[in-house]
């Protein structure tokens, strides 16, 4: 989708290096971290928000996931711990109306959330 940052990231039309891709995702470093580990995962498929999803996207949220544990691994937080967040929608901090997960990690994380 033209102008949308995740989707141009997710074409090589950005200078951000990736931590992933396959044929159905990318992953790569928030630009503004919150925790020492801090990576989204981003479907190529041009999708608003988990709200916007729908059943043909099954296979492809639980690929999100699956990615995420693999990144996990890769970035050393599988061990002691990380948290996978997806915000959806702007009363919920959603800021790029493309689908994304965030995996955080690399510090102990409060309990609660919200
Ligand atoms: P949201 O608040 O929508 O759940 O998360 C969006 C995230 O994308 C934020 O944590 C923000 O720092 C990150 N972000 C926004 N623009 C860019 C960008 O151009 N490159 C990277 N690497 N991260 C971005
Ligand atoms: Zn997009």
């Amino acid at each position: 989708m033209e102008d949308c940052i995740f989707c141009k990231i997710a074409a090589g039309e950005m200078d951000t290096k990736l931590l992933h891709e396959d044929e159905l995702v990318v992953a790569f470093a928030d630009i503004s971290p919150m925790a020492p580990v801090h990576a989204l995962v981003v479907p190529k498929k041009h999708i608003v928000s988990v709200e916007e999803a729908g059943p043909e996207d099954r296979d492809l949220l639980g690929h999100m996931i699956h990615t995420a544990q693999k990144l996990a691994r890769d970035l050393g937080v599988s061990e002691s711990g990380y948290r996978l967040v997806i915000n959806n929608g702007a009363g919920a901090g959603q800021t790029v109306s493309h689908l994304h997960l965030h995996l955080l990690g690399g510090r102990a994380l409060e309990p609660r959330l919200g």
